[in-house]
């Protein structure tokens, strides 16, 4: 991994006024003070930071208080003394500052009982050897690195490891072990070997973290480059079986006359690199994760047709909201998206496998709406198989489809579709109430206007309406 170097560092650390202030308001107060943790970390990978921590061996308080007077920054200050810990908002960005801590842990609990503490203390029970260094920012030892565990190193090798015993690690807190999997994910590391023992040993404590904690760090796997290395380990460290058990049970292939399924597992994760590669959106890389997690339930063999898993999208789509349910992901419309796609996941290809048809394509637009560009992201990514001369006919005939797509749209306007004659309206014109009738004319116009009959106008639908409605013996009053 190419770092940059200490001095580079220092002199990024050294440009900004306020590290300086914070350094002579610790040096006032007496205190030993340093920039620590992932902003550190951040800094020498030239990644974007997020916010800064200030670790202070003495209040974090009182140094907070203190800065936000010299700068004249009160009104950004907020305390929380439940957690001795106070904020000051700085040009976008908050700085957090915090006196250095001891901490014990219960056996249920992932809350530590926390003490004042020394320098040692506080590095000592931090998740990882690379979020473990601190720069000094008192004006004698401005710019000096504390890298107690050597994490420095492990940020050049890529690797990820705790500063103590990982079991102890693991099992005082077990987000950490997702914490883990995240950075490895996110930073494109490898997980230490008796770490990730440790992971596996230590994977059901998980039970006592939260559920929305968890699924943070999911989406945080899932927003990153490349999600698939996090679905590989958790799986391997046997967390994905207790977190998302369905999509665990995606892996393995099973042997029948001679023939072998693809493991679903490896091709979804497959499809979820190819959409993370085409797009930033978290519910789209939810709906790869999820489209083909139908399939263990409607899995068959017949020794003619051999593997098989009809419906699988339609039971796909109905598992969606148990599993959002359960991770307490939102259930609005986001879930409702993921749910759409996971549904509609085989229409285009089995549009893109025959002659395309303005009809089956005008359907597709019907039904996906302003979701159509995404679904056909998803299933463009969809496409995994070996045989270039079928992925080439996929690739050749899903550019057909989004052609018509956009020349259909342009000229019929399906995506947000109104039938230009509405039940209202038809009532009106034959007297009738909500019948039969009323539904039978309805579904005849929409059909027309989907399969190309008529265009999507009102006249063009008026005609049809009374046609039809002359065949079913209505008369307009
Ligand atoms: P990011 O902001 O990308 O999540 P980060 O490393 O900055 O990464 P924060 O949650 O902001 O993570 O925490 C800041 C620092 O606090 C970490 O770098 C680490 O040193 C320490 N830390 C955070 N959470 C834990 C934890 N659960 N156990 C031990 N140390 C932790
Ligand atoms: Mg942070």
């Amino acid at each position: 991994m190419q770092l940059l170097s200490l001095g580079e560092v220092v002199s990024k650390i050294s440009q900004q006024e306020a590290f300086h202030v914070i350094g002579q308001v610790a040096d006032r107060l007496g205190y030993d003070c340093y920039v620590i943790g992932g902003y550190v970390r951040d800094l020498f990978l030239g990644r974007p930071t997020a916010d800064i921590d200030i670790m202070v061996v003495g209040s974090g308080i009182r140094t907070a208080e203190e800065f936000a007077r010299q700068t004249g920054r009160t009104q950004a200050l907020s305390v929380f003394a439940n957690f001795g810990t106070a904020q000051v908002k700085w040009h976008g960005m908050e700085i957090e500052f915090v006196g250095a801590r001891r901490e014990s842990y219960s056996h249920d609990s992932r809350k530590p009982i926390v003490e004042d503490g020394t320098l040692e203390d506080d590095l000592n029970r931090r998740d990882f050897t690379i979020n473990a260094m601190g720069i000094c920012l008192n004006e004698e030892k401005f710019g000096m690195l504390v890298d107690h565990f050597e994490g420095l190193y492990d940020l050049e090798d890529g690797i990820i490891r705790t500063p103590l015993d990982p079991d102890v690690t693991f099992s005082d807190d077990p987000l950490r072990m997702m914490r883990c999997v995240r950075f490895a994910t996110q930073l494109n590391f490898f997980i230490d070997e008796e770490t990730f023992d440790a992971l596996i040993s230590n994977r059901e404590r998980i039970k006592i973290i939260s559920q929305e904690r968890i699924t943070q760090e999911l989406n945080k796997i899932l927003l990153s480059k490349n999600p698939s290395k996090g679905f590989v380990d958790l799986e391997r460290c046997g967390l994905l079986e207790l977190i998302l058990p369905e999509v665990a049970a995606l892996e393995g292939k099973e042997m029948r006359n001679k023939q072998s399924h693809k493991d679903i597992f490896f091709h979804s994760l497959q499809v979820l690199d190819n959409v993370a590669h085409k797009s930033d959106n978290l519910w789209l890389r939810w709906a790869a994760l999820l489209h083909d997690v139908g399939k263990p339930r409607c899995k068959a063999f017949s020794p003619t047709a051999g593997w098989t898993f009809h419906n699988h999208d339609f039971i796909g789509e109905k598992m969606v909201p148990s599993i959002f349910h359960r991770l307490k992901l939102p259930t609005d419309e986001r879930m409702k998206y993921v749910k759409k796609l996971v549904g509609l996941h085989m229409r285009p290809i089995a549009i893109a496998d025959e002659v395309v048809t303005d009809s089956a394509v005008r359907r597709l637009l019907f039904d996906a709406g302003n979701d159509v560009d995404d679904l056909m992201t998803l299933c463009e990514s969809d496409i995994t198989s070996r045989n270039e001369l079928r992925k080439q006919h996929f690739i050749r005939n899903f550019q057909i489809v989004r052609q018509k797509l956009k020349d259909i749209e342009e000229k019929d306007r399906i995506r947000n579709f109104q039938p230009p004659v509405d039940g209202e309206e038809i009532m009106r014109i034959f007297g009738l109430k909500p019948c039969r009738e009323v539904g039978l004319l309805k579904a005849r116009i929409k059909d027309a206007i989907l399969d190309g009959e008529i265009p999507n106008d009102h006249d063009a639908a008026y005609a049809l309406m009374m046609e039809t409605a002359r065949n079913l013996g209505l008369s307009p009053q």
